[in-house]
């Protein structure tokens, strides 16, 4: 067989026996060329089988911050493995995992001082979720099991996180778990209340108060909210907003959850996006860039007088991850934040994002285009409309949206285009990288402008 042949062959195996993710694409627009097979990569370039360059545009899934190809991690995942790979999460500890619980504890804001480690987002919110639960218990406060979450948000993908998260999955899974209720997520571009800017957030903090005396304070253990909620359109709250949160949940003994597993590690341009609000949640998640995906590492990190209060009771959390806490994960994630901190990449996160979000200014010029979002950080959102008065969007599914996606691919630029085309490439992305990112963006809404025109107002 040919190495061409062989090639082909890597994607004609990938579709006869990997069962892909849920993603932008469905399973018919991947057959259709949509799935690619990548073999290396370095920096913000990804390379598939057949050689062809790419630019990382959303750093894997928003994971990648250190960028490809850090041999380095490697090294220190093997370095590892030949010490110990492995100890129980339950009774024991290793010299790396305790290395990374006061790494995550010392870069966290405030008092975020006791880590629970585990492997994934989901895990995470998981874990959040039930310690919050457990916390509440342990305070005598048996009856707070409810769960305040935000519409259009997203948690994860296990059946608690899923709960949390919006409806879409619902018809397959449904009924969810009970004591879920959602309130309106921050958004100041089409809101529901017809309030621009700061009064829109006002009023959606507002909302959380309501639901929380709505559902009787005392039934009511956490509110949790991503920072910055990518899945809702990457739309910035204004700092009232989250000071207002911070407020009602300490005024109603809730306990406050910050999902920062995309926002965490650098991505908004600052250590956690918590510290752009200047609020310290009771309970933080992380995953993503804590490792920058060379290792599936995800930590939960909850404040000390949390864990004070839970401390008397004598008893342990009653949760337990096989892999939380693994050591070649631990080595994996303690050697990227070294290596973030080194290359002052959360610094550079900052200003390649500001660089980056300055660029996609221009495609407002777009007919299609309503708004672009972003600016904290290497986090930038592109909004499509039908109508620019009307703010019409076209629907995930609308083959306007399935074109650009698959066209921006073809052109050389992996990311997600849903509503909106996410941006969130590597922190060592480069000026050129940026600029030809948004080139490239800026052509196929050309030809997609084109090819729909008629259905454009
Ligand atoms: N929380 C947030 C904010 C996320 O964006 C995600 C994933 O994208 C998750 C949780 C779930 O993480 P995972 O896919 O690692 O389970």
């Amino acid at each position: 067989m040919t190495s061409v042949q062989t090639r082909h062959a890597l994607e004609t195996r990938a579709l006869d026996h990997l069962w892909m993710h849920s993603n932008d694409l469905e399973w018919d627009d991947l057959q259709e060329g949509g799935l690619r097979v990548f073999s290396r990569g370095h920096g913000s370039t990804l390379i598939d089988v057949h050689g062809a360059e790419y630019i990382d545009g959303l750093a894997g899934l928003f994971v990648v911050a250190a960028g490809h190809g850090r041999t380095e991690i490697g090294e220190a995942m093997a370095h590892q493995a030949g010490e110990i790979a492995y100890t129980a999460a339950s009774n024991a500890a290793n010299p790396v995992n305790i290395a990374l619980a006061e790494k995550i504890s010392s870069l966290t804001p405030g008092d975020l001082n006791r880590v629970f480690l585990c492997s994934g987002g989901s895990e995470a919110v998981e874990s959040a979720m039930k310690i919050a639960k457990q916390v509440q218990v342990m305070r005598g406060h048996g009856k707070r099991y409810k769960i305040i979450a935000r519409r259009g948000s997203y948690h994860g993908t296990t059946f608690g996180a899923a709960s949390l998260t919006g409806s879409a999955s619902e018809k397959y899974f449904g009924p969810f778990m009970p004591g879920v209720s959602k309130v309106p997520n921050p958004n100041q571009y089409r809101n529901d209340f017809g309030l621009d800017g700061e009064a829109g957030d006002i009023m959606c903090a507002r909302f959380v108060e309501q639901e929380i005396l709505t559902q009787g304070p005392e039934n009511v253990a956490a509110v949790i909210g991503e920072p910055i909620s990518v899945a809702n359109g990457t739309h910035l709250p204004s700092p009232i907003y989250w000071q207002m949160l911070r407020d009602i949940c300490d005024r109603y003994g809730v306990l406050l959850i910050m999902d920062e597993v995309i926002t965490g590690w650098g991505r908004t341009g600052k250590w956690f996006a918590a510290e752009h609000y200047g609020v310290v949640p009771d309970i933080m998640t992380m995953a993503k860039g804590l490792s920058s995906g060379y290792a599936p590492v995800a930590a939960v990190a909850v404040r000390s007088s949390i864990f004070d209060d839970f401390r008397p009771t004598g008893q342990a959390l009653n949760h337990l991850i096989t892999f939380g806490g693994h050591a070649v994960a631990a080595a994996a994630a303690l050697k990227n934040i070294e290596i973030l901190e080194r290359e002052n990449l959360v610094q550079r996160s900052a200003e390649m994002g500001t660089y980056l979000y300055d660029l996609a200014q221009k495609l407002r010029s777009h007919p299609t285009v309503g708004d672009v979002r972003g600016g904290l950080g290497l986090l930038c959102a592109i909004d499509f409309v039908k109508n620019k008065d009307t703010r019409e969007a076209w629907g995930t599914s609308h083959p306007f949206i399935k074109f650009l996606a698959l066209r921006t691919q073809e052109e050389g630029l992996v990311t997600r285009v849903w509503d909106v085309l996410h941006l969130a490439p590597p922190f060592v992305l480069t000026r050129d990288e940026a600029e030809r990112a948004i080139d490239i963006v800026d052509r196929c809404l050309t030809e997609a402008e084109a090819k729909f025109a008629d259905e454009i107002q």
